[in-house]
């Protein structure tokens, strides 16, 4: 069986974030029994609750025959390729990729929550996310990411 789930891509404007986010998506391409069938553009925004330099963020669509957990393996080592390190929490990293939806799953554990805990209310994920799943205007929570700036960037090579 097939599950569509939608993966958040981020990356910190350190080295080269476009690049980064390439080689994430290239990376979410070769995972076992996985397509990616659609790609946001790359949008920019200033950090949310931490400093640093802007962030640039997308997110893809998958169509999955892995299970929850198999697929968060697979993000957080496609993370571990990319250096990422968490010396404290909200740090700026090279690359973070969220499992924001899995089908229509609703999970509470203490390593997986689905749909993600912050989806509905942070412009970084909804802008990307509803340019390719306008259905999905309804996990959109309130008004307040519509105010947040964010700015797009252009489309998503890879
Ligand atoms: P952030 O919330 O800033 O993305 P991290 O990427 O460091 O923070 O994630 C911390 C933990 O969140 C991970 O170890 C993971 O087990 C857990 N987690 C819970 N739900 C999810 C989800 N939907 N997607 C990704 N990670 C999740
Ligand atoms: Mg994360």
């Amino acid at each position: 069986m097939r599950t569509r789930a939608y993966v958040g891509l981020g990356a910190n404007l350190g080295a080269d974030p476009a690049a980064t986010l390439a080689e994430a998506v290239r990376g979410l391409a070769a995972l076992g029994a996985t397509e990616v069938v659609a790609l946001s553009s790359i949008w920019r925004s200033a950090p949310v609750k931490a400093v640093g330099p802007d962030f640039l963020n997308a997110v893809a669509a998958l169509d999955t025959g892995l299970a929850p957990l198999e697929l968060l393996d697979g993000l957080q080592a496609i993370e571990q390729v990319h250096g990422r390190e968490r010396p404290y929490r909200n740090a700026p990293r090279t690359l973070d990729l969220d499992l924001l939806m899995f089908g229509d799953l609703v999970l509470r554990t203490p390593r997986l929550t689905l749909p993600h805990p912050r989806l509905g209310e942070r412009a970084f994920v909804l802008r990307p996310l509803l340019e390719i799943a306008p259905e999905l205007a309804h996990a959109a929570v309130g008004e307040a990411w519509q105010s947040q700036r964010i700015e797009c960037q252009g489309p998503l090579r890879f």
